[in-house]
């Protein structure tokens, strides 16, 4: 059975680690490749491989490290619909959706292909007589990336381009369960020009997080995954004196007011709830519907399109399906314990995905689209996130209780709203405990060029992933004041023993 590789110094190396875990094919339930879960002395050997290669990487023109982003992205799209299909083959979902998680990945490397401007720093001159200041945005280090299943390319990629532009090494450890992804990436950067010890893949889980978390050569740690695990890595690599932003998990509401197009919003919120299984941070799993006539709408408009839905295999020969199967045999029953704990707690099951069958995939983690209305804020499918495709609808009597209920909701990564009036939304913007808020759009996930990031227990550390935070993450200021001696046409200064002030 074909075992993923490590990835260490521009090489492909076979771990000797006697853990192993199986990667499946979550359409057909069976196993595809094996993965070793990498020893602490083969992480250390990756982070060493890091080390070397900074001093010189770090030195290279940030002209160059653009240049070599440049080729990385047409690299990327000359292999898109090989990446995709590896992607929806280890996660399920469907080409078309592993295209766009690739797509917008490759806008992050296309932001990083801008570095040498968004790393020039900042220079004053005359701030003294005579005297001038300039700022250094150095890179820091070795730095590592701990990431999920969900986007195998994305989150690493929400990482690691700006890492390297600005000119740091990288150690990404990728999610145990689809890791083959960050293998054809390395091979990709390799091929772009990234120098041996730049880039490195170590496989593995907590054995290898551990040693990233606290190797003193490792200078910051990027997280990606859910709450309990983000709040472990944050409080392990602070600790231990690393900069650390960690984005964990999330439970997106969405507000829909009684003026909102109902037809915009259902379509919308069709997509938001039940695309890639809801195994995206930013779907959309709670609707608070202001008034039961809108929610009566709403519910008799669901119920349509998700019987028109097509769940199946990721990939197909003919037309595509809606939605894949969820990641794994153990998540499959999870969602399921949450939609019977549902029905326990009082809410009124509408629809119930529980038992799909989809015929020659019997072995498949499939779940279908579920819809809960009546849902009330106590129950466990509205206080925790499924991260599956069950969507539930609370009905609220006014537009307070609504944005309260998702002001107190311990998650705070999107939140959004359908209406057609603009002060409502204006004023949802401004008052709603979210980072990324949408005014009649679902899932709100920021472009490149923004940074992405959410609120509350979503996110641990200051800075968000990507855009100028990005920047700001991967870099430490430095600045410079200088005074140049003018031998001959002035006179030397006496000492001056007071707080420098600029004359
Ligand atoms: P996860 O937390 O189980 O795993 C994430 C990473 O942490 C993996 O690489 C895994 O190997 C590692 N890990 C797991 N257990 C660990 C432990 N005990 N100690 C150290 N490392 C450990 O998350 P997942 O199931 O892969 O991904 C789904 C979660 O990720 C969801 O909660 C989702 O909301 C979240 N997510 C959040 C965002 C965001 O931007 N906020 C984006 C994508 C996914």
């Amino acid at each position: 059975m074909e075992q993923v590789k490590n990835f260490i110094g521009g090489q492909l190396t076979d771990s000797q680690s006697s853990r192993i875990s199986s990667i499946f094919n979550p359409a057909t339930g069976q196993v595809v490749r094996q993965v070793a879960l990498s020893t602490t002395h083969e992480t250390q050997h990756a982070i060493e491989s890091a080390h070397l290669a900074f001093t010189e990487w770090s030195k290279t023109s940030p002209l160059k490290r653009a240049r070599i982003m440049f080729k990385f992205k047409s690299l990327l799209e000359e292999n898109c619909d090989r990446l995709a299909r590896l992607i929806s083959e280890e996660h399920g979902k469907i080409y078309s959706d592993a295209v766009g998680e690739l797509t917008r990945g490759l806008e992050v490397v296309e932001f990083a292909c801008g570095i040498p401007h968004l790393q020039k720093g900042e220079h004053s001159a005359n701030v003294g007589t005579g005297v001038d200041s300039h700022s250094l945005m150095q890179p820091l280090g070795v730095c590592a990336g701990i990431t999920p299943f969900n986007f195998p390319a994305m989150v690493p990629m929400w990482m690691f381009p700006v890492a390297l532009a600005t000119g740091n090494t990288f150690v990404l450890k990728p999610s145990e369960k689809d890791p083959s992804l960050s293998i054809e990436l390395a091979k990709l950067l390799q091929q772009a020009g990234v120098p041996d010890g730049v880039f490195n893949v170590i496989q593995g889980d907590k054995e290898a997080v551990d040693v990233l978390l606290t190797d003193p050569r490792i200078q910051a740690v990027s997280f990606v995954g859910s709450t309990p695990i983000a709040e472990y890595v944050y409080t392990t690599a602070s600790a231990h004196g690393k900069r650390c932003q960690a984005l964990g998990g999330a439970k997106n509401h969405s507000v829909l007011m009684p003026d909102a197009d109902i037809d915009m919003a259902a379509n919308a919120i069709m997509g938001a709830a039940f695309g890639a299984a809801g195994e995206r941070c930013m779907a959309l799993s709670v609707v608070l519907a202001v008034g039961d006539e809108i929610a009566d709408k709403l519910v008799e408009k669901l119920r349509h399109q998700i019987g028109h839905m097509s769940v199946g295999t990721g990939i197909t020969e003919g037309k595509e399906n809606d939605m894949g199967p969820v990641i794994t045999e153990q998540h499959k029953a999870k969602i399921c314990d949450y939609i019977r704990s549902g029905v326990e707690q009082g809410a009124k099951l509408l629809v119930d995905g529980r038992g799909y069958q989809v015929a020659g995939y019997e072995n498949g983690y499939f779940v279908g689209p579920t819809l809960f209305d009546y849902v009330t804020p106590d129950m466990k499918i509205y206080k925790e996130e499924i991260f599956g495709p069950v969507l539930a609808i609370v009905r609220v009597p006014d537009y307070d209780t609504a944005l309260n209920l998702v002001n107190y909701h311990e998650y705070g990564n999107g939140a959004a709203i359908f209406t057609r009036d603009g002060e409502t939304a204006r004023q949802f913007s401004e008052d709603v405990q979210a980072g990324m808020v949408g005014v009649n759009i679902p899932i709100p996930v920021p472009m490149a060029f923004h940074s992405f990031g959410g609120w509350k227990r979503s996110i641990f550390g200051p800075l968000n992933v990507h855009g100028n935070d990005g920047v700001r993450f991967y870099t430490r200021m430095k600045t410079v004041t200088s005074r140049w001696p003018a031998s001959v046409r002035l006179e030397h200064h006496d000492s001056s023993f007071v707080m420098p002030t600029m004359e």
